[in-house]
């Protein structure tokens, strides 16, 4: 079977996928036409181009998304959900370079989420010549590709999309891992802000400390700024390892190490030892009283991503961006209570407050058991449905979960250094979203 599909296609799929790694679609300040800059537009139009000249209809919304399709007008719609934006390169020279090297296919977007982008393209292309060629028969509803360009910082595009456009009866967004993901955990990110006493300048207190680039990563390193005994500032570096807010107990948060060495050397500042009682080394969201767990998404995980602090004259002042992943059967509003249950008497307090209600869809769903029929019949293998801590379009857009497209033993490069999809994955990917696409048309066209 393996042999059987990397034949079909293949080829046109690397090439598709080379030319849109090539196109740099960071998102950037917007243009006129462009709401996320010239990259994630470019990308858009590349692609939209591309399904146009292999005969889909296509449609663009505003800049903000693009779509394809086909099959009968006058039906209702399923469909799958991509994104072409990427996520900086950040320091990877070579990152919008494609390069085939064995079986891999290396280049910023590769795997998040062009490729799976380039699988579905191909997937409907294949359903679309065998219904031309008669070897299918019409399908029952008509099949999308909905396109974003803004998934890595905010989803704008799929709310522009959800305003404006046609909602599926039924998606899957190509954008996590296989098989399905019928939960996705709440997402709360808040800031603390300390205003409060502090060490006064002596060897060894903490001065200052700026260090994290996003709420939801985990900080790999860390400058501290302490002082010396001649009372200057000497600046240490604190090594952790970074990783995915969702993960935490694959990571090492370099700012709550820092810290609490920090607090070892110092016991009696008084900015040390409260945070220390808040926040500490703990990424369970117990000293935060916020910790706990359900039986369908295990527990609460807790990432201080971003700090900003400076003691002055005895006196502290700081902000202290926390991201939070809660179980999906929790409420918010319980959880901004024990937060500031916690807080009180402190010299923290609670600001900024952003949160995503979690996702969950039960196992005997039909968009789920369809989705993992297909799964099942690709690939013969029987892992349950999942449950993740990260967030998808599976949020921003209704009807649809997250399916595909990275296995279980796949190595995960998603946001970093040498990223990179395996042509086996692309085209197991691509016959997946193939029977599931068609799954999804005949049962759902057929169910009014
Ligand atoms: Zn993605």
């Amino acid at each position: 079977m393996q042999e059987k599909i990397l034949q079909d296609n293949t080829d046109v799929m690397i090439k598709t996928l080379a030319k849109l790694v090539e196109i740099r679609s960071e998102k950037a300040d917007p243009e006129p036409g462009k709401p996320f800059g010239p990259g994630p537009y470019e990308a858009l139009e590349a692609f939209i181009e591309e399904a146009a000249r292999l005969g889909f209809r296509t449609g663009r919304s505003d800049g903000y998304a693009a779509w394809l399709e086909f099959g009968p007008e006058d039906k209702d719609m399923v469909g799958a959900v991509c994104h072409l934006d990427v996520v900086p390169a950040q320091g990877w020279e070579d990152a919008y370079q494609f390069e085939v090297q064995d079986n891999r296919l290396i280049g910023r977007g590769s795997m998040d989420d062009k490729g799976p982008a380039v699988a579905v393209l191909y997937a409907m292309k294949e359903l679309m010549d065998e219904v031309e060629s008669g070897q299918r028969p019409n399908p029952a509803s008509r099949i999308r590709l909905i396109l974003g360009a803004d998934e890595e910082s905010g989803s704008q595009c799929m709310a522009h999309y959800v305003k404006h456009e046609e909602i599926p009866l039924a998606a899957f967004t190509a954008d996590a891992d296989f098989p399905v993901i019928h939960g996705e955990k709440g997402l709360l990110t808040f800031t603390l802000h300390y205003a409060g006493p502090a060490a006064e300048a002596k060897a060894g207190a903490l001065a200052n400390v700026e260090a994290g680039t996003r709420s939801n990563v985990i900080p790999g390193e860390a400058v501290f700024s302490i002082y010396n005994e001649q009372l200057d500032l000497e600046k240490k570096e604190i090594l952790g390892k970074m990783g995915h807010a969702s993960m935490p107990q694959l990571a090492e948060n370099a700012i709550q190490k820092g810290l609490v060495q920090c607090f070892e050397k110092n016991p009696g500042d008084p900015f040390l030892a409260e945070f220390m009682d808040i926040i500490g080394a703990d990424y369970s969201g117990e000293k935060l009283g916020i910790a706990g767990a359900d039986d369908l998404s295990g527990p609460l995980t807790s990432n201080l991503g971003i700090i900003h602090y400076e003691a002055q004259n005895g006196q502290g002042k700081g902000e202290f961006v926390i991201n939070v992943r809660y179980p999906v059967t929790w409420a918010f509003d319980s959880i901004k209570e024990k937060l500031e249950r916690k807080l009180k008497g402190s010299h923290f307090s609670l600001e900024s407050i952003y949160y995503t209600e979690p996702l969950y869809v039960p196992e005997e769903d039909s968009l789920v058991s369809i989705l993992m029929d297909a799964y099942k019949r690709v690939t013969g293998r029987s892992e349950k449905p999942l449950v993740i801590g990260g967030g998808t379009y599976a949020r921003s857009i209704p009807n649809t979960l997250a399916f595909g497209p990275c296995f279980p033993e796949d190595e995960n490069l998603c946001h970093q250094k040498g990223e990179y999809i395996t042509m086996e994955t692309l085209c197991q990917a691509k016959a997946i979203y193939k029977e599931a696409l068609w799954d999804l048309a005949q049962s759902y066209g057929n169910k009014e």
